[in-house]
């Protein structure tokens, strides 16, 4: 397979032939940067784990050269941290298991600037490659530009592909900006009870991103809990660790849809249940 950037790398952890291993993922998460896609993606990584039958492939658009640093890392140059980040996504895509792993190695801009076609042709590229059944990728109310433009990507790479070769489904997960505020029935609520050591393995890996002083690995396990416990106001939890994502299938199933006014329509909703309940108690 071959992706525009000379520097892009395919990595399958236990060494199957590529055609083989990208053919198998039946779950693919896409990420902007390394460490989103354990983040946000963990159900469809543990779904997949130790399974024969469902396999889980990980997609990294940026190359990580402009994130923080400190600790260890402070002295790194950008391309030292764009190579100890690489390093930290293939060992998460040991620990995890997953057949695949992309890492396209795009500079943030190239993602975040809608004429730069080249993202988009990699993209599709993959899918073809891969047809997998369920894609996961940043939600478009995040607060990262980059993460907002890759799921904007990910969705015009989708609609380019046949109808027959779309996937079944297709989400926007949490990473900069939780799902809380979506109204309970607009929330896809992915159930992250079990395997709690492995989702705290799999953040953990990350250590230039929390040694830059930023504790990811807490705050993402914290919201987790939250989110299981404050789903229900008036039942018991029923689950210890939950994500939310946002639907946007129709998003992919409709070429013609427009995304910003389906995105509008997710607020719309959640500002009538504010307004009404004002007005009902006031
Ligand atoms: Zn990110």
């Amino acid at each position: 397979m071959k992706f525009h950037q000379s520097s892009a790398e395919l990595f399958i952890p236990d060494g199957l032939a590529p055609e083989k291993a990208l053919r198998r993922t039946t779950h693919l998460a896409i990420s902007a940067h390394q460490d989103d896609i354990e983040i946000m993606a963990v159900e469809p990584i543990l779904r997949c784990f130790q399974q024969t039958d469902l396999w889980f492939s990980a997609t990294v658009m940026s190359d990580g050269r402009g994130s923080p640093r400190d600790d260890l890392y402070k002295d790194y140059s950008d391309e030292e941290m764009r190579l100890v980040r690489i390093k930290e996504q293939k060992k998460a895509a040991i620990v995890g298991e997953y057949t695949a792993l992309v890492l396209l190695d795009y500079p943030s801009k190239a993602i975040k600037d809608a004429k730069e076609k080249q993202p988009i042709e990699d993209l599709l590229l993959m899918f073809k490659a891969m047809k997998p059944q369920f894609v996961y990728t940043h939600n478009l109310a995040d607060k990262h530009d980059t993460h907002v433009a890759t799921a904007l990507r990910v969705i015009e790479a989708l609609r380019r592909l046949p109808a027959a070769e779309r996937p079944k489904k297709l989400f926007g997960c949490e990473v900069w900006r939780s799902l809380d505020w979506l109204l309970d029935s607009d929330k896809v609520a992915f159930n992250l009870s079990s395997h709690e050591n492995l989702q705290a393995a799999l953040l953990g890996i990350f250590d230039s991103q929390i040694c830059g002083g930023k504790r990811y690995d807490l705050a993402s396990i914290g919201r987790r809990k939250a989110n299981a416990t404050y789903f229900e106001t008036h039942g018991l939890d029923t689950a210890s660790g939950l994500s939310f994502g946002m639907d946007l299938t129709p998003l992919i199933e409709d070429d013609k849809k427009p995304i910003n006014n389906y995105v509008q329509e997710y607020i719309a909703r959640f500002a009538q249940v504010v307004a009404d309940s004002l007005s009902r108690l006031g």
